[in-house]
């Protein structure tokens, strides 16, 4: 490809809405623009990347025996209906309805699609294990989408759909799945990690999180100083500190009720006391599936709702508005505490921190005041103790015996989920087994984000001057620059290289506009291009060519006659080799 004859509009300058260095950079080198809020075109080294992601992400789905289909992105709500989650996706997603008043939407995903697609063809446990997937457009009315194509609302995903007839095939597909992954970002050159999820709105039993280690990441992923346990930290389990097994002394003195005037928040009550936010028990109130909660963590400590909502099994998980907190406490907002709250229809979860605490401070339940000298086990009841809150670094490993929780930022790139029959039985997929029973087909299901990939890549090997594209997802493999186009030799020497190039089976891209030597070098810098070639009448008076690595910023003086044996073994030893790396 001809640069002169290429769509690549490069920008100088970084626009002031892109925050992280993909986006910024991804406008910059013309891969993408902007149709409209979280809404992207592609431009010609936007999609040769993007395409890059896709045919291995294909190719190792097609080495793991699932069949690619191509299935509607248009569908009717009735299907939605069916499995219940036409009234539980939400404002994510897009609805819309056809000229005859019938609802629809755009996929988010494609379950109920798949599902419905297996349940009518396949009958029989002969016909099973199957696993489909697709690399499709996926729409989602982000609440709010940023960082570019990070989180779109227009994005390409690969999903695929694993159907088999007993647990032990469940798990096989799920852990085929589990290894094409792993191999898809070690192939696209990614540091990445496999963590322990929650299963979210999608629901299901069991899943993990491809994470690319970066630090605008917008997840939060803690991981084991000692072991290999890591998981999302809406996911992560926190220990039982280890040691000492003494039980907490008792508080020092009766409880006594203080006035805090206007004292609300944890930072008010503790100034004002002179306390430390580890002494203060905070009580918020939730509802969960319409029923008021009491949740109880340390002043200190930040609540974990996923961890919640797994022990309430509830859907539908939210903070009680101030009305119904009143109604429930007797105070206005800001006094509530456990202390005599037990009886008054609610339940009343502790974090198992809570009850290890002594001398305490909370909440009266009456406005302007708290308790001092609080002992929780003397003093309230509540009706489950449980892990409730969020992990933060430190805290003791729930696996193994010495290891502690680090913390990290990461970009989910993937995700795969154990679904077991929660679709199949809500849409009667069911099949007939050896012995002719009719049962549920056992489901997984498994997406990764094309688009996102390519950004995680991004985030991941970029400096200064622009992106540094690993070499099994770069656009173009190798560019070649003429740098005095004015010169004959020089010309013809740059042609000369393109064509071997490009008849070795190279991509490259010529770099034959009218410009200076320093905007060319500028440009190949910024579009990330693994190899370059200066073509200039210094080093050609010797019949060379400089070859320069845009990583490492290496160059090697090359014959021009052996360029392009050489970029070849280069080109073929960075696409087995990169860096990727799975812990
Ligand atoms: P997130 O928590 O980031 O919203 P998710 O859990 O909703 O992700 P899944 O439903 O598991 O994502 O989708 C599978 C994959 O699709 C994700 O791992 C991610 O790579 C990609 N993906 C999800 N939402 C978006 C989005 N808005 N823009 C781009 N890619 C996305
Ligand atoms: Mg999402």
């Amino acid at each position: 490809m001809r640069l002169s004859q290429f769509f690549l509009p490069t920008e100088k300058e970084d626009r002031s809405d892109a925050v992280v260095a993909s986006h910024r950079l991804m406008l910059r080198a013309g891969m993408i623009r902007q149709l409209t809020s979280g809404v992207y075109s592609y431009l010609p080294l936007g999609l040769r990347a993007v395409r890059k992601v896709a045919q291995i992400v294909r190719e190792e789905m097609d080495r793991a025996g699932a069949l690619e289909v191509f299935l509607p992105a248009l569908q009717p709500a009735d299907l939605w209906k069916e499995s219940g989650r036409w009234d539980h996706f939400g404002p994510e997603l897009v609805r819309l309805k056809d000229r005859n008043q019938r609802d629809f939407c755009l996929g988010p995903t494609h379950e109920e699609v798949v599902t419905d697609l297996v349940r009518k063809e396949v009958r029989s446990y002969r016909q099973l294990p199957l696993i489909l997937y697709q690399i499709q457009t996926k729409f989602r009315d982000e609440r709010r989408p940023r960082f570019g194509v990070m989180r779109s609302r227009e994005f390409t995903m690969k999903d695929a759909y694993s159907f088999d007839a007993t647990e032990e095939g469940a798990e096989l597909s799920y852990m085929k799945m589990y290894e094409a992954y792993a191999r898809i970002f070690q192939r696209t050159g990614l540091r990445f990690r496999a963590v322990e999820a929650e299963t979210g709105a999608i629901g299901g039993s069991f899943s993990h999180e491809f994470m690319v280690l970066a630090e605008s990441g917008e997840d939060v992923v803690v991981s084991c100083t000692d072991c290999t346990y890591a998981a999302n930290v809406e996911r992560a389990e926190i220990g039982h500190p280890k040691g000492k097994n003494t039980p907490p002394p008792s508080s020092t003195g009766p409880m006594k009720k203080v006035l805090t005037p206007e004292m609300r928040t944890v930072e008010e009550v503790c100034n004002f006391l002179g306390v430390e936010p580890s002494r203060l028990i905070k009580t918020l109130i939730y509802v969960a599936d319409g029923r008021p909660i009491a949740v109880l963590v340390r002043g200190d400590r930040e609540a974990n709702e996923a961890k919640i909502r797994r022990v309430m099994g509830c859907a539908e998980l939210m903070m009680a508005e101030q009305e119904l907190v009143e109604k429930i406490t007797g105070a206005p907002m800001g006094f509530a505490g456990p202390v005599g709250l037990k009886g008054r229809d609610l339940i009343i979860l502790a974090d198992r921190e809570v009850m290890e605490m002594v001398d305490a401070v909370t909440g009266a339940n009456e406005g302007d005041h708290h308790l001092v000298h609080v002992d929780p086990r003397r003093d309230f009841s509540v009706d489950r103790i449980e892990d409730l809150r969020v992990a933060v670094a430190g805290d003791p490993c729930p696996r193994c015996e010495h290891g502690t929780l680090q913390i990290w930022r990461g970009i989910e790139v993937g995700h795969i989920f154990k679904l077991g029959t929660k679709y199949s039985e809500a849409m009667g997929a069911t099949f007939q087994d050896e012995k002719g029973q009719e049962r549920p087909m056992i489901m997984g299901c498994y997406g990764i984000g094309i688009e996102r990939t390519v950004a995680a890549a991004i985030e991941q090997n970029h400096d200064e001057d622009g992106i540094i594209f690993p070499m099994a997802i770069a656009p173009f493999q190798t560019i070649v620059l003429c740098l005095q186009k004015e010169r004959t030799d020089v010309r013809e020497a740059s042609e000369r290289v393109y064509g071997e190039l490009l008849s070795s089976g190279i991509e490259v891209l010529l770099d034959d506009r009218d410009e200076r030597p320093g905007i060319k070098f500028k440009d190949a810098d910024l579009i990330g291009i693994p190899l370059r070639v200066n073509v200039g009448a210094k080093s050609l008076s010797q019949g060379k060519v400089e070859l320069r690595h845009r990583d490492t910023g290496q160059t090697e003086l090359i014959e021009i006659g052996s360029i392009s044996q050489r970029v070849k073994e280069i080109v073929r030893d960075k696409t087995e080799r990169d860096p990727g790396s799975c812990s």
